[in-house]
């Protein structure tokens, strides 16, 4: 019968990449609860959001509608307030400001109550930071996927160039580890393995035996 997979872990370790197929292989919905913080972030950001007011955070929050619709060549998108946003909230310049706008409390438990709703049909991989540990407890997988920072790196210069965005490593390293840091320091939900997750190091593994793993782990 059909479950729920939670699969949370560190930035940039091919969770989505890993969520979204094994999701389409299983005939699973997917839900990426990072491009929710990330479009928040972009609305915060384009609206001057000041993050230590919190009228001006709860009021944003209230005018914020957040959406995922599929386009024609099948590929998940995200929209904010009826705009396709999946290409902005990509870009560095939201990376660099999302950790910071998702470590406000009153912002996750907004996100947390939307997720929940999404949740009710079971049949779902919902990816992020703290889906088997608060989202989700109940969640019959949880997976915890990691990998070495350099790595990481590589992986999202190759992605990001692809659409464009041509950066140095040490840019995209600096990212990275700092949203690490700030994701598992901050007071609410930080991220964390919960004790039944399944860790998956993807520094030597190639998106495909990623993929394999979790659908043989979501049979067992
Ligand atoms: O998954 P992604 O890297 O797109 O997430 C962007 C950021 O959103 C993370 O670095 C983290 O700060 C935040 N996030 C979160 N909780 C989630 C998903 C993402 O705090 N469930």
């Amino acid at each position: 019968s059909k479950i729920i997979i939670a699969i949370d872990g560190h930035s940039s370790c091919g969770k989505s990449s890993t969520a979204k197929k094994a999701a389409a292989n299983m005939a699973y919905s997917y839900i990426d609860t990072g491009a929710m913080y990330r479009a928040v972030t972009l609305y915060f950001l384009q609206n001057h959001v000041s993050l230590s007011n919190p009228k001006e955070v709860e009021k944003a929050l209230e005018n914020i509608s957040i959406e995922f619709r599929i386009n024609s060549a099948g590929q998940n998108q995200t929209y904010l307030n009826g705009l396709n946003v999946e290409d902005e909230i990509r870009k560095l310049y939201v990376a660099n400001k999302v950790s910071e706008v998702s470590a406000i409390a009153a912002v996750r438990h907004a996100m947390v109550d939307q997720q929940r709703k999404m949740g009710k049909k079971k049949g779902l991989v919902m990816d992020g930071r703290d889906i088997g540990t608060v989202v989700f407890p109940e969640a019959e997988l949880k997976i915890f996927m990691t990998a070495d920072p350099l790595v990481r790196a590589q992986r999202r210069q190759i992605e990001l160039m692809e659409k464009g965005e041509v950066l140095d490593i040490e840019e995209i390293l600096e990212n990275i580890k700092g949203r690490d840091v700030i994701d598992s320091t901050r007071a609410e939900s930080p991220l964390k393995q919960a004790d039944d997750a399944v860790v998956i190091d993807t520094t030597y593994m190639t998106l495909d035996e990623q993929v394999d793993q979790v659908i043989l782990l979501a049979d067992m």
